[in-house]
């Protein structure tokens, strides 16, 4: 049902003075939602569109992230992504280098990957997540295309036919006819509609930065994107913020009685020693960027989400984005970038709606779930796969020793990541709205 009747605005396009659109939590997800509903959509403005973030202030933790070339092609359209290119990592014509963990031999080389014309082309990034959210927050506050509220952690939603009540922590209220979760894997918008809870991958990772000067001067290697494997622990390291750091991230396989009470937290931390420990034996390299790792590093217990098959809630004015949709493991590198990819597609939703109400909120927000959902679902499952593959475990590698385990992980990496960087969402978007799930409403 459309909201009010529709007033014309300069670009066209029919708004309803009062569309009003919450996005919950100012992460990655979130503020690149906010920046493409402002890029697709210009009628609206900061009066209709706000971003609630439960933290005292936008910010992301010192980690790296990297983003893959649909991901990058998607900044390119909101026009950040010269900006983000700027702060990237650099690495050579090799996307990973998987090594042995003991002779620090290849193993295999994973190909990288740049897209499109000359004019369009993008590469995959290596980025300092505070440092990426940064921009992204900077170019909202250009644009002042949305309010961006801080300590509104929203505690629940309640449907008011056309619009949304949503409560906060602090006792106050906000009212939005579209309401867009996009608070991380710990959703308290998915937790209005589900009772499922993360799940323990069976790993733990520690993590870290270093400053490249640390092992720039003896790098023997033909990427600055490494990971040196073994049975049950990966090591991966990669260069970020123009390869002046190293972002440092190491797996290890642990049953989830032995955690000691282990939480999945950003904050959660580790004296060195421990890492230490876990890694004794393995090769130099890896042993000089741990010794150039801080006393005191972060350790972190890793979940996802079981798969989920419904991301649109009452009648189509909730819906769930990024990790609140889709948390996945984190070993294909793929979950910040399907996020900013839901927010591109979000942006074509609300675009739709407001030319054409008349169909229904539902209907936009059903043909945004077709057109995300299979692509999502397929890279929790194969991220699950991939973490198989890197540490040696699951019935490819039963009975199998080091040795015998070296060919399988050689032929399961190689283009694993071929059909995650390659999406074509303006195809996907239109291919939607012929599906069933969106026909049916
Ligand atoms: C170890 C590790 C490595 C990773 N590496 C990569 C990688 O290299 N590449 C990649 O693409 N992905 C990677 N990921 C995944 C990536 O971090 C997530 O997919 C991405 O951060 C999801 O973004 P999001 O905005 O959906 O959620 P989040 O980043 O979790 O942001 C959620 C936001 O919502 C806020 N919030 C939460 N609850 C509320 C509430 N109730 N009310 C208001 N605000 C709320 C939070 O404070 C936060 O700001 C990695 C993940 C892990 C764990």
């Amino acid at each position: 049902m459309p909201v009010t009747n529709g007033s014309q605005f300069s670009n066209g396009v029919d708004v309803p003075p009062n569309f009003r659109v919450a996005i919950v939590g100012g992460g990655i997800g979130g503020l690149t939602v906010a920046l493409s509903i402002a890029k697709y959509c210009p009628g609206l403005t900061a009066k209709n569109i706000s971003v609630y973030e439960q933290a005292a202030a936008y910010t992301e933790i010192g980690a790296g992230i990297s983003i893959g070339i649909s991901a990058s092609q998607v900044l390119k359209k909101l026009g950040v992504y010269d900006a983000i290119d700027k702060i990237s990592g650099h690495r050579t014509s090799v996307h990973r280098s998987n090594h042995r963990w003991d002779t620090d031999e290849v193993i295999v080389d994973a190909p990288a990957s740049n897209s499109g014309t000359q004019q369009e082309e993008v590469r995959q990034l290596w980025l300092h997540r505070a440092e990426f959210l940064d921009v992204l927050y900077n170019e909202v506050k250009r644009r002042n295309c949305a309010s961006l509220e801080t300590r509104k952690r929203v505690i629940s939603l309640e449907d008011r036919d056309t619009s949304v009540t949503i409560r906060f922590a602090d006792g106050t209220e906000a009212s939005a006819n579209l309401v867009i979760g996009c608070d991380g894997i710990h959703s308290a918008v998915r937790s209005q509609f589900l009772v499922d809870k993360p799940v323990y991958s069976g790993r733990i990772a520690f993590r870290g930065i270093i400053p490249m000067s640390a092992v720039a001067n003896d790098w023997p290697y033909s990427s600055w994107t490494l990971s040196w494997l073994a049975p049950g622990k990966h090591f991966l390291a990669f260069g970020m913020s123009q390869n002046k750091l190293m972002n440092v991230v190491a797996f290890v396989a642990k049953p989830e009685n032995e955690l000691h009470g282990l939480k999945e937290s950003w904050r959660s931390e580790a004296p060195r020693k421990a890492i230490e420990e876990e890694y004794a034996g393995w090769c130099p390299a890896v042993q000089r960027i741990i010794q150039a790792m801080p006393p005191v590093i972060s350790e972190w217990k890793i979940n996802d989400r079981e798969v989920l098959s419904q991301w649109v809630y009452m009648d189509g004015k909730v819906v769930l984005s990024g990790d609140a949709a889709h948390a996945m493991l984190p070993m294909q590198g793929s979950g910040a970038g399907l996020s900013i990819e839901d927010a591109n597609i979000l942006g074509f939703a609300v675009r739709d709606y407001l030319s054409n109400p008349d169909r229904g909120l539902s209907s936009y927000m059903l043909q945004y779930q077709a057109a995300r959902i299979h692509r999502a679902q397929k890279a929790q499952v194969t991220s699950r796969q991939a973490a198989a593959v890197y540490d040696m475990h699951g019935p490819d590698f039963e009975g199998k020793s080091f040795e015998e385990c070296l060919p399988v992980v050689r032929d399961k990496v190689q283009s694993r990541m071929a059909w995650l960087w390659k999406v074509d969402l303006e195809a996907d978007w239109a291919a939607a709205k012929e599906s069933r799930e969106v026909q049916q409403q």
